[in-house]
């Protein structure tokens, strides 16, 4: 297996970067080959796999072969010549933006190759100081910046004008469930099921696909349109929904924020009790870390929310498809009779609003809006859409 075969859905990308790839390989690479690149796509196309496959085939003799020590340090994260910056990391300030911008002038020690791959570009926005600009104008000759970010809007324009851009699209349904049978082993039935659910989010569909919790948290989600009888009971399915999705997030925050906290005073040297404590002498560090673990929370728990409402999404797209064409086929095909009952009390225009409802939802959540309004609110205009 290749480091290209991650990528599902595409092909038109894929081979722009292995162009790009086979010049980067030439003494002399030709404009197919850039210094700086920003791989953008919707939330589960690929864009971090993308922008490791395209480090890795840098660093490959072979082009990505997926097999070479190369490949496998670069998978590993022990490769010198291929450095990635993870979105988990909260601390990103201007010492780590020039420590990078210094990684990427020196000279490759392996190969022709020393790639930085940023996971999270948007979040250099604040660090856009002039060191990493210049750099992402005038690298070193064997140096290369990958960026990553949802679309090249997300960054400075003064970043991303410098960078060559790539755009995944969202990966077609029968090719994700396609990559979930032929990488992952599942069942056929299964992958259809789990592609279809995930709406073309590789990650998703595979979470759907391999762990059956993921699949009861699924259906629990697709519940909750019934539960809206009364407005007291919009507000407690609303409440649940939050805390559920709070709890889904500490169970993947507290072992990270733990473990930041372990590095941090590592840093600052163990040991020590009172005024002397590690703690202590790390003190301006730790409120630091403390506010970019917060910020983490955040993000974690506005992704957590958004593929609830992008999961309901999917179930009013189904009623309003079924309203329209009986034999048409569904996102949710396992819970048709359900969405038949749903259509006996709905029109389209119903679900229409409500489709608009899990929209402005979305957006709300986007910018930064109260979660628990923001799923009472929804849970009231399901249960009884306003006219707008
Ligand atoms: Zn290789």
């Amino acid at each position: 297996m290749t480091v290209w075969d991650a990528l599902v859905g595409q092909s038109d990308v894929v081979e722009q970067l292995q162009r790009a790839v086979a010049a980067a390989h030439e003494t002399d690479p030709g404009p197919e080959m850039t210094h700086a690149w920003l791989i953008t796509g919707p939330p589960g196309s690929g864009r971090s796999m993308a922008a490791v496959a395209f480090a890795t085939a840098l660093v490959c003799p072979d082009g990505g072969c997926g097999t070479c020590r190369a490949c496998r340090d670069v998978a590993s994260g022990v490769h010198s010549d291929v450095t990635i910056v993870r979105p988990e990391g909260v601390i990103f300030g201007v010492d780590q933006t020039r420590g990078l911008v210094g990684r990427v002038g020196v000279l490759p020690s392996r190969g022709d190759w020393n790639v930085i791959v940023i996971e999270d570009a948007d979040r250099l926005n604040e660090h856009a100081d002039n060191a990493l600009l210049k750099s992402l104008e005038e690298p070193p000759s064997r140096g290369v910046w990958v960026l990553c970010a949802p679309s090249p809007d997300d960054l400075l324009p003064t970043i991303r004008s410098r960078c060559r851009v790539i755009r995944l699209r969202t990966p077609p349904i029968p090719e994700v469930a396609d990559f979930l049978v032929r990488v992952a082993g599942v069942d056929p039935a299964l992958a259809s099921y789990a592609a279809r659910a995930a709406q073309g989010h590789v990650g998703r569909a595979r979470a759907l696909a391999l762990d059956e919790g993921e699949r009861v948290r699924h259906q629990e989600i697709l519940r909750f349109p019934q539960r809206l009888g009364s407005v007291a009971a919009c507000l407690t399915a609303a409440a649940d929904v939050v805390a559920a999705a709070r709890l889904r997030v500490a169970d993947v925050a507290d072992p990270m924020d733990a473990d930041d906290l372990a590095q941090l005073l590592r840093n600052y040297g163990e040991g020590g009790t009172g005024a002397g404590s590690a703690k202590v002498r790390a003190g301006a560090a730790v409120k630091e870390q403390e506010k970019g673990q917060r910020n983490r929370r955040r993000r974690l728990l506005r992704d957590e929310l958004d593929r609830v409402l992008l999961d309901l999404l999917g179930l009013y797209r189904d009623l309003l498809v079924l309203l329209a064409d009986q034999d048409a086929s569904l996102i949710n095909e396992e819970l048709r009779s359900e969405i038949d009952r749903m259509a006996a009390n709905v029109d389209m225009v119903g679900a229409l609003r409500r489709i608009d409802a899990l929209g402005r939802a979305r957006a709300l959540l986007a910018a930064d809006g109260n979660e628990d309004l923001v799923f009472e609110r929804l849970a009231l205009e399901l249960q009884r859409p306003q006219v707008r």
